[in-house]
């Protein structure tokens, strides 16, 4: 699949473009390349739903939100690895449910065609419903990525009957009413001029064929609903609110069609003792001040388990030490974050009289008054040192 355009490009807006700019730059697209307009232009329809695409994201103020931070990945494009979003395809039906917002109710295309476009000829394939399941990873599960087992319930084809719903071996009568298309014609006057539009069939539901008899495991439903055992490949970066989806792990439609979406938001429980920020993971350290002057060898946690680290002689409070890679795994592939230790010192809060006394001795030793050289970086410089 070639990598997708970025969708302020595709509708021809600023990235900071208000709601409204957004919603006339698409209803411009909308109408210059509906298949309708464009017989003889084969991309046409590719750029409509290109459009209508880049639109369901900017126009939904959270999708937007988490586009502009995390990209095609973060609304589950197909760039989040693992397999989600795989084919990402937007189809006619999340096109059309889009035009009673775009268009106000009286939309110019209504449910002119079904999917393949053109004449609105063949019945309709439906599409399930989307199930949508939060699933709570700890840091260690964020950072690496994890496979993940999970029973879900959802509406699975009826093996049965094959979907259908008719009993084995009865067959389906085509519908009187739309003479087994699932469709009803009519023309309509439409801002575009004469249209001919077509709606489901109300007597069939739109499947063009009526069951003679049910069969017996689903009651003609076509589908049972049951706990399937679906294994997720979480790829490692993701985080709190993102939504991953798998295609065709929702529910499957009553009497055939394509199942619908598993959408998958990502919980993030908070660690114990790493922070993290970004792709990196922040771990504040307390030493106590004779370690801070001695020196020391101390194990400290990490995301894969504890690591030993030295602190050399005459370490000062505020340094940050930098483990190199020991943070999160970048969402895109590019590398790993850093673990940083954020070295505190301890100042004791009671002490003994022998503990006052030795320290008093020390109170006015020279090696014990503060000389704070050029090496000794304020609280600023050393931000930009490490996050830039
Ligand atoms: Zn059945
Ligand atoms: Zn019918």
């Amino acid at each position: 699949m070639a990598k997708k355009r970025d969708y302020y490009e595709i509708l021809g807006v600023e990235r900071g473009a208000a709601a409204d700019e957004i919603k006339k730059a698409y209803r411009k697209l909308a109408i210059k390349f509906h298949p309708d307009k464009n017989p003889d232009d084969p991309t046409a329809e590719d750029k409509f739903k290109e459009a209508a695409e880049a639109y369901s994201i900017l126009s939904d103020e959270n999708k937007r939100a988490r586009y502009d931070q995390f990209g095609h990945a973060g609304v589950g494009g197909p760039s989040g690895g693992g397999g989600y979003g795989a084919g990402g395809g937007f189809s006619m039906d999340d096109i059309f449910s889009q035009f009673g917002d775009i268009f106000g109710d009286s939309s110019p295309f209504g449910d002119i065609f079904g999917r393949g476009g053109g004449g609105g000829n063949g019945r309709r394939v439906r599409k399930g419903s989307d199930l949508r399941i939060k699933l709570k990873l700890n840091l260690e599960e964020v950072a690496n990525g994890v496979e993940k087992k999970i029973k879900v319930k959802r509406h699975v084809s009826c093996n049965t009957c094959g979907g259908n719903g008719a009993k084995n071996g009865t067959s389906l009568t085509n519908c009187g009413s739309c003479n087994g298309t699932g469709q009803v014609r009519k023309v309509v006057s439409t801002m575009l001029g004469q249209m001919v539009s077509t709606s489901t069939c109300p007597t069939c539901n739109g499947d063009g064929k009526i069951i003679s008899e049910r069969c017996d495991s689903c009651a003609g439903e076509g589908r049972l609903l049951q706990d399937d055992l679906i294994t997720l490949n979480i790829p490692g970066g993701v985080a709190e609110g993102m939504q991953l989806s798998m295609s065709g792990k929702g529910n499957v439609p009553s009497r055939g069609g394509v199942a619908g979406d598993l959408l998958i938001v990502i919980e993030e429980e908070e660690d114990a003792q790493l922070k993290r920020d970004g792709n990196n993971v922040v771990f504040d350290m307390h030493l106590s001040f004779v370690d801070a002057a001695l020196g020391t060898s101390t194990e400290i946690p990490t995301i894969d388990g504890k690591a030993r680290i030295n602190v050399e002689a005459g370490t000062q409070a505020g340094k940050i030490l930098r483990l190199k890679g020991k943070g999160i795994k970048d969402l895109n592939g590019y590398g790993k974050g850093d673990q940083l230790v954020h070295i505190n010192v301890w100042t004791p809060q009671q002490l003994s009289s022998d503990e006052r006394e030795t320290l008093e001795s020390l109170r006015h030793s020279p090696n014990f008054q503060p000389k704070p050289g050029k090496n000794e970086k304020g609280f600023f410089d050393k931000m930009k040192d490490f996050f830039h």
